[in-house]
């Protein structure tokens, strides 16, 4: 059995409560679709089902020794991704080297069956953008769909559980013909690290148990890269701005420990730690934009320090002033609609906004100057702030695709008779490869 007992990373990180959507989670009144695809081809399968010899666990008992084989091969790739600890180093490795940075797709053919379903599953229970799963058993005469299904984080529960439970039980309850295919969807690519078996490994080996006893090929398409993401990982969390100056003042680790130690309150990060933040530093239009980032009332908070230029002053005087820095920071609020900048940009717009006509004013100006002053050092945190916090979601996000990229490269070779796995493509992204062979 595949367990993994120790968490990828120090620290817990809460996941988003969301709450399943009523009845879709209820196994009982289970949402399953009829295609109406069904009847046009029932009578070239029954002639087929006649033929076709129901695999069972029976139709192997005399191949058991091979399956033992077949077992124990499948099980010893994968045990090293159920050590999430060690796992993480060595995509760690990789995001350093920036290897295994290409997507990986399913074929064309398996990806137009999953546009499809996709497009009926849209059209009945409209587009959702949030996690969740369905699946299909595409049978000759009939094509099964059940879903979609969204986790329930309050006790647990990952849509990937409720998928393989349910694809479990119209398997076992069925006389299953070989032809059959299982297709899973999940919006988010199959967790790597839970509490309790991730839904990548639990599904990995359903779907070599549905093959062994079935002879049923899975097919598994996703949208989004999830990797280790979730309660576990929280690699770049600590990540601070003093740091990522610091990687970018430095030529190499060497002097970056070096200089980290000159400083009292800046801890050293690890090699490929420091790698991954170089590389993602020196990559060329690193812009971000502002208007993402600052949410809502959030920026407003980061020039409450300027208060302190009204607050001890007389009363008629302090009301003027208080009026004159809820204008300036009113009028900053256009720079973050601006265009996507890079740090530089960003932090210098800032620093010249401070010195425009928008501070031209009734107040004196000794307090002219100071509330310049204060508006750059405010401008300067936020920018700050808001650029090492798209730095760890972009790291965080890369650190991710390449867990999933180099997860699904280990596991290829010994799956690829049972199992496809890949990004769906979805018909934008296809219609440029399209347009070259119109
Ligand atoms: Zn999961």
């Amino acid at each position: 059995m595949l367990s993994r007992k120790r968490p990828l990373f120090d620290g817990y990180e809460k996941e988003p409560h969301l709450h399943s959507k009523k009845c879709l989670t209820n196994l009982n009144i289970l949402d399953i679709h009829q295609s109406s695809r069904s009847n046009k081809t029932t009578q070239h399968v029954t002639q087929r089902t006649n033929h076709s010899r129901p695999c069972t666990h029976e139709s192997y008992a005399n191949g058991e020794t091979e399956q033992l084989t077949d077992t124990k091969n499948f099980f010893e790739p994968i045990s090293s991704w159920s050590d999430t600890q060690n796992s993480g180093k060595k995509v760690l490795q990789h995001l350093k080297f920036r290897q295994a940075t290409s997507d990986i797709f399913l074929n064309e053919l398996v990806n137009k069956k999953f546009l499809e379903f996709h497009h009926d599953i849209s059209e009945e229970c409209g587009a959702e953008d949030k996690q969740h799963s369905w699946a299909v058993i595409e049978k000759q005469e009939e094509i099964v769909m059940y879903g979609p299904y969204y986790p329930n984080y309050n006790n647990g529960e990952h849509s990937e559980d409720t998928i393989i439970k349910q694809t479990q039980e119209l398997l076992d309850s069925e006389t299953v013909s070989e032809d059959w295919k299982v297709y899973v969807f999940t919006m988010n690519s199959p967790c790597l690290a839970r509490n309790t078996e991730p839904c990548m490994l639990n599904l990995l080996q359903k779907s070599q148990e549905w093959w062994s006893m079935y002879r049923v090929k899975t097919h598994i398409g996703y949208v989004r890269c999830w990797g280790f993401r979730g309660t576990k990982e929280n690699l770049f969390r600590d990540l601070n701005y003093k740091q990522v100056d610091c990687i970018d003042q430095t030529e190499d680790h060497e002097s970056y420990v070096k200089a980290a130690e000159k400083s009292s309150d800046l801890n050293a990060l690890c090699e490929n730690l420091y790698s991954a933040v170089k590389h993602l530093l020196r990559s060329e239009n690193l812009s971000f934009p502002l208007i993402t980032s600052v949410q809502g009332q959030d920026w407003r908070t980061y020039f409450k320090s300027m208060k302190s230029i009204y607050e001890c002053k007389p009363e008629d005087e302090k009301k003027v002033l208080k009026q004159e820095v809820n204008i300036v920071i009113e009028a900053a609020q256009v720079l973050l609609s601006e265009k996507s900048k890079s740090f530089r940009d960003n932090l210098e717009k800032g620093q010249a906004f401070a010195l425009c006509e928008a501070f031209i004013s009734q107040v004196s100006e000794t307090t002219q100057d100071q509330m310049r002053l204060m508006f750059q050092q405010c401008w300067r945190e936020m920018i700050q702030d808001k650029y090492v916090e798209f730095i760890r979601e972009k790291l965080t996000e890369d650190f991710n695709q390449c867990t999933v990229q180099l997860f699904i490269k280990d596991i290829l070779d010994f799956t690829k008779e049972f199992l496809q796995i890949g990004r769906i493509q979805f018909f934008e992204e296809d219609s440029k490869a399209q347009q070259v062979f119109q």
